[in-house]
């Protein structure tokens, strides 16, 4: 798809300013680069649309958008996660290596766009953090005390969170995001 159209595509889509920002300045490099592919999880940080307090509170899954792995009072937001939460400092601190102190979306962007190592670390770094928020999440839904509008109903939440995904590298759920191609 031609470059223009992409852009147009992003313009439009309901990702978000975050994401359309960190995206736009490497989109050409993004879209040519020969490493890496997104897997679920990596677009949910990305995009902000996952596994995230305020997110699930927007679309009405959680009573409240706060963070359940430090503090109920802060907003769990997809740069929560990633840059803040002290629940996630090791798997921070492992990212850190690969790609520096500054995990503002754009930099982390620019990194995965530039190199299979940091796209490798963003790799390691969602399946990690996420897979727990999901498991922490499913905790939550499968108690007794969930508000009847939170319990799971299956497989509702990913075709919710696919709505929102208008990347250039749609996943499919089985990728694994290490087996190259783009
Ligand atoms: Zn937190």
């Amino acid at each position: 798809m031609a470059l223009e159209c992409w852009r147009g595509r992003l313009a439009v889509s309901q990702v978000g300013r975050r994401t359309v920002q960190a995206l736009l300045p490497v989109l050409a490099e993004w879209l040519r680069r020969r490493h890496g592919r997104l897997t679920y999880r990596m677009t949910q940080l990305l995009t902000g649309h996952g596994c995230f307090g305020a997110f699930l509170h927007r679309i009405g899954r959680e009573e409240v958008p706060g963070c359940h792995h430090c503090n109920l009072d802060t907003v769990d937001t997809a740069e929560h996660t990633l840059q803040e939460c002290p629940a996630w400092a090791d798997e921070r601190a492992a990212l850190n290596i690969c790609i520096g102190n500054d995990l503002s979306l754009p930099v982390l962007v620019h990194h995965m766009t530039n190199g299979e190592e940091a796209w490798r670390g963003v790799l390691t770094f969602c399946e990690a953090v996420i897979s727990q928020k999901e498991a922490a999440e499913r905790e939550r839904e499968a108690s007794p005390d969930a508000p009847i509008a939170r319990r799971r109903r299956h497989g509702q939440r990913r075709r919710l969170y696919d709505l929102h995904l208008p990347l250039p590298n749609r996943p499919r759920p089985s990728d694994t995001g290490v087996s190259g191609g783009v």
